[in-house]
């Protein structure tokens, strides 16, 4: 396209408005109030959301520690931030269908000193606190590039407004900006739309193990006073997630009628029909969760993927013209579920280093580089690298990560040595018995599971009812923000490999595989990958399930990106203030 593109000047850009790039931002500000520099074109954050907290979902417990370092008198702030209560009480279980073992809270999982907090809530009063810094924070405005020179970050472009889903311009069209910045720090949490671009493009995860991820599913619901006290914390492992599958779950007492319920399953489980809003559902009606939630109501949904791969799995977080911040570096301890802090410190480390190219007037690798040394030198790496090789061993099962990530913990994180290493997500996806067989004789898996759990309307909803209570909106006419490559594999080689994981790994009930009409027999067209199996198929010619996608459901989570088995998901910004309303999660 040739539109004419407004051009803002930034001297630093900070890419999402979550807990990394506002923490980093409001440090820039302090380090630039304190060391007397005059900036040419001020901090400038982007965000997707319509509103800054409408994206962020989170358990969420906060270690205070990154905070405290940025505003050491946060608790005399006014308004102090948004804390529901100090974790009180904590227990850990492990869940049998209908039973329960107390299990000894293992010390990552330890939460003395902690707060309870809505994230949505605690990044609203950070961007409240940025913009008091005199900090440009445009929310509703999408990057959807990256701009560059050469090798060098140089900015993003924002997203397009008004483009119809037929690619053409509509009467409201405006072109993006392009927003040109000395420095910019991406910071897009989980599994980052533009990071993965340039994670890709400059080959940062050269040498490094896959990141892998897991799906969070959350709701937050209205329940009778009495059934968990502010501040009391549950987490569960077991039930319903099977001995191949990392996973388990928490209970946060928010205030004394609020309790934030959340299940988290790994993306690297080999069942393709493993379905994380079902296991949250499921998990739902174990005695121990029913007790609590019976007869209260359902407020608020959301779900989000989650970086688990640790030290090992972050790609080099510096290059020529910017940095990368918080989860889309994958900076989150797994062995405690926590990534607030890491991203808030990381965000700070790379303000430092922001300031440093500033006033050398260098935003090459030479000066970014300087942050993987204050990386290396702070707490932040001490924490991650003592529980570097934590998530792996659970890819040989639950008994063997439980035993490893114990060792780990008795030897401060001596055991075990080394670097182990990990399998990608979607590789460890297992084919469905006869996979080949059946693509031959094209015939789909008819056994599936529905793919949407039954609700009650009581305790369990179904994934539909689930998007509503998420506050998820889109505009209907723009193109699908969820890009197939080629939907051919889709249509053939998924449905007979795979029998079409994503209508069950999708929490927002995106896509669904509708049953073509019966064809008359004969025909047999080629297979998308041009397989001879598949172009001796003679049983019909019409694909037997055609895909849909229903972008507006979508809450954001970037599942499909991660665990469709071909890769050939993208997950793209849609127009700006798009997607979830997260308040009070
Ligand atoms: C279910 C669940 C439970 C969790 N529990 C805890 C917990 O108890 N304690 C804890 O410490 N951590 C927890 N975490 C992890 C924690 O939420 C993250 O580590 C933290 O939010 C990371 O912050 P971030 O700023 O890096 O990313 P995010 O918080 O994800 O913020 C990124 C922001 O960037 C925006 N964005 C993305 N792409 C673009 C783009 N291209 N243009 C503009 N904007 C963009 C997004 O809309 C979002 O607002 C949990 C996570 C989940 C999913």
């Amino acid at each position: 396209m040739t539109e004419e593109r407004e051009t803002l000047e930034a001297d630093v850009l900070f890419v999402g408005g979550g807990p990394a790039c506002l923490a980093g931002a409001i440090r820039l500000a302090q380090l630039v109030k304190d060391n007397g520099i005059e900036l040419e074109d001020g901090i400038f954050v982007v965000e997707k959301a319509a509103e800054v907290g409408n994206h962020q979902l989170s358990g969420a417990i906060l270690d205070p520690r990154a905070l405290t370092e940025l505003l050491p008198d946060w608790e005399k702030l006014d308004p102090p931030p948004p804390f529901e209560a100090d974790v009180a009480g904590e227990r850990m279980y492990y869940l049998t269908q209908g039973g329960k073992i107390r299990m000894p809270l293992p010390p990552p999982m330890q939460n003395h000193g902690n707060k309870v907090t809505s994230l949505n809530k605690l990044t609203k009063w950070l961007g409240e606190i940025a913009e008091k810094n005199e900090i440009e924070v445009l929310a509703g405005f999408p990057a959807a590039e990256i701009l560059w020179d050469g090798t060098r970050v140089v900015g993003v472009q924002t997203g397009d407004q008004g483009i119809g889903h037929d690619g053409k311009n509509k009467a409201n069209f405006e072109p993006g900006t392009n927003i040109k910045a000395k420095v910019t720090i991406f910071g897009e949490g989980s599994r980052g739309s533009l990071t993965k671009k340039l994670v890709a493009k400059l080959g940062l995860d050269a040498g490094c193990n896959p990141q892998i991820y897991s799906t969070g599913v959350k709701e937050v619901w209205e329940v009778p006073e009495g059934r968990i006290a502010p501040g009391d914390v549950i987490h569960t492992a077991g039930w319903p997630i099977d001995w191949e599958t990392f996973g388990g779950s928490f209970i946060y007492g928010m205030d004394k009628n609020h309790v934030s319920l959340g299940f988290v399953v790994s993306l690297d489980a080999p069942d393709p029909f493993l379905d994380p809003h079902r296991k949250f559902q499921e998990w739902k009606s174990h005695p121990l969760v029913k007790g609590i939630i019976e007869g209260g109501k359902l407020v608020r949904y959301g779900a989000k993927t989650i970086p688990e791969g640790g030290w090992y799995s972050i790609p080099r977080p510096w290059f020529d013209g910017g940095m990368l911040v918080g989860d889309s570096a994958g900076f989150l301890n797994m062995s405690r579920l926590k990534g607030i802090h890491l991203a808030m410190k990381s965000g700070m480390l790379a303000a430092e280093t922001a300031i440093e190219a500033l006033e050398k007037k260098d935003p090459s690798a030479k000066v970014t580089e300087g942050y993987q040394r204050r990386l290396d030198e702070s707490w932040l790496k001490k924490e991650l690298y003592r529980v570097r090789n934590f998530r792996q061993p659970f890819q040989r099962g639950f008994l063997t990560g439980a035993f490893f990530a114990g060792l780990g913990t008795v030897t401060f994180g001596l055991l075990p040595w080394g670097r182990w290493t990990l399998e990608s997500d979607h590789e460890r996806m297992r084919k469905l018995p006869d996979a080949e067989r059946r693509l031959a004789a094209r015939e789909p898996d008819e056994s599936q599971p529905e793919m949407s759990i039954k609700g009650d309307g009581t305790l369990i909803y179904d994934k539909l009812t689930d998007v509503y209570n998420s506050e998820t909106n889109h505009e209907e006419d723009q193109p699908c923000h969820l890009v197939v490559a080629d939907t051919d594999v889709c249509h053939n080689r998924c449905t007979y490999e795979y029998g079409n994981p994503c209508q069950y790994f999708c929490p927002a009930n995106v896509y669904e595989m509708l049953k073509a009409e019966a064809e008359p027999a004969g025909g047999g067209d080629e297979a998308a990958d041009g397989s001879a199996a598949a172009a001796t198929a003679t049983a019909t010619s019409a694909p037997p399930r055609t895909l849909k996608i229903n972008f507006s459901n979508c809450v954001h989570c970037k599942t499909c990106d991660i665990r469709d088995p071909y890769q050939i998901i993208t997950w793209v910004t849609p127009e700006g203030g798009g997607g979830p309303n997260y308040t009070g999660l």
